[in-house]
């Protein structure tokens, strides 16, 4: 099956997906092969369910009659068709890229550009190179604009990212200490990061940069076309201020306050508002999407849980996000609980980073520590570091935390989500 032949059936689809038990009418259903996997079975039952196409990779499946296609690779053919349809695109795409704040800023620059317009974007946490083709296949024709996530942790990823989303403008986060092991350390990071300013840069496209992260400005130097903010000389100038721990942005004489804490997030809102003045927005309206955005996703969000206020961000963490974490809790008003757990990925620096954080935490002067996981165990030995989230779940059944604010801080595996009912 070729492209170009393949893709006016793709257009009359309602959907593409790689989950078998998604595939609804008219859908087009890519095949994985991996093992203990019955494609055969599958696509059968996808064209029961009233899949318009099925893409398998084994040659003995096809099934023209019934659109089951062979193709040599899967994975290959979706990247293929996701670019031969972002290329038939005629709005600005967006690609996001960094080690922490991806899914956040995403989410705060689809709020702020929905304000205007009908905008596509990354489901979830769905930026790899299978979950980035099929965002760029979700964009319809009534959309304006899309949002596009992409995540790495090795180097050339977002190089072959950015090669399938063809970004206009592009943006990092950060340059933090994440996935230490896979991008060959904190230099390997910049490195890899940095692939999306090289596309842009090869493509003459806009990239968004906060003049307050010196690594942004150096890569960026004397590069036009840019959109920048975080200095006074800046395009857009935002200040900092804070509402009950909330973030808030004010903007000439314009305040919002969004529903996240954490300083980093600051920056979130910057690069949102940035695009949103940009796209000719007004503040008034960019005030309201950043008011409405609420966090559900155990990211920077903020619980009342019996006249406590936990602050959760389980959902993921690594020593720049821990560090940041720990400095915007302990300004909370208030005795202080910070139960963390270990940030994993880190290969060799794994040790020396959760020393580090200790000491951070020991230095700040929380009421209270708590650790959980194997790697702070290793550097932790008081009576309240855990071995995992099981063994803490057991402690809190029967020692109540007293501190008035509680932080939940860990990498995903830890599932450190699990305790918050016993708190
Ligand atoms: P993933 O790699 O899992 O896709 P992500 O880059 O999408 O992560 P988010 O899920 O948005 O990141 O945020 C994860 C955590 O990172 C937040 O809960 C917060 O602790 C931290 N964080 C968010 N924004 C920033 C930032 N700009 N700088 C540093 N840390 C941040
Ligand atoms: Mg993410």
């Amino acid at each position: 099956m070729n492209i170009e032949q393949f893709y006016p059936l793709f257009l009359q689809s309602e959907k593409a997906t790689i989950d078998s038990r998604k595939v609804g009418k008219n859908d087009i259903f890519f095949a994985f092969s991996g093992e203990n996997f019955n494609a055969a079975t599958l696509a059968e039952q996808a064209v029961e369910n009233g899949a318009l196409a099925v893409i398998v990779e084994q040659q003995e499946f096809e099934n023209k009659e019934k659109n089951i296609f062979f193709v040599h690779s899967t994975l290959e053919f979706l990247q293929q068709l996701a670019i031969y349809h972002r290329k038939q695109l005629q709005i600005p795409v967006i690609g996001l890229t960094g080690s922490n704040g991806k899914t956040t800023t995403k989410e705060i620059i689809h709020a702020v550009l929905s304000e205007k317009f009908n905008v596509q974007y990354t489901s979830g946490n769905l930026n790899n190179h299978i979950g980035v083709p099929l965002t760029l296949l979700s964009i319809k024709p009534e959309h304006e604009m899309a949002v596009i996530e992409m995540g790495a942790n090795h180097q050339k990823e977002i190089a072959l990212l950015s090669s399938i989303s063809q970004p206009d403008f592009g943006y990092i986060t950060n340059f933090g200490k994440a996935h230490l092991e896979g991008f060959g350390g904190y230099e390997g990071v910049i490195k890899g990061k940095s692939e999306l300013y090289d596309y842009l840069k090869d493509h003459k496209k806009t990239i968004i940069v906060n003049e307050n992260d010196p690594i942004q400005v150096e890569k960026t130097e004397n590069y036009v076309p840019k959109i920048t903010f975080g200095r006074e000389n800046s395009d857009y100038q935002f200040e900092l201020f804070s509402e009950q721990n909330f973030v808030g942005l004010k903007y000439k004489d314009q305040k919002a306050v969004s529903k996240l804490t954490g300083e980093y997030n600051f920056t979130n809102l910057c690069a949102a508002a940035s695009l949103g003045l940009h796209f000719g927005i007004d503040f008034e309206n960019i005030k309201n999407a950043i008011e409405n955005y609420t966090p559900t996703n155990m990211r920077s969000q903020i619980v009342k849980k019996e006249g406590k206020t936990l602050v959760l961000d389980t959902y993921n963490a690594n020593p720049s996000s821990m560090t940041a974490s720990l400095h915007n809790f302990i300004t909370f008003e208030g005795s202080k609980t910070i139960i963390i757990g270990d940030m994993l990925e880190l290969g060799e620096e794994s040790t020396v980073e959760h020393q580090n954080i200790l000491k951070i935490a020991h230095d700040l002067g929380f009421n209270e520590i708590i650790t959980v996981g194997k790697h702070f165990k290793a550097v932790n030995n008081s009576s309240k570091s855990f071995e995992n989230t099981a063994e803490l779940v057991e402690y809190l059944g029967l020692n109540k935390i007293k501190s008035e604010n509680i932080l939940l801080k860990a990498s995903r595996g830890i599932s450190l989500e699990k305790a918050i009912d016993f708190i």
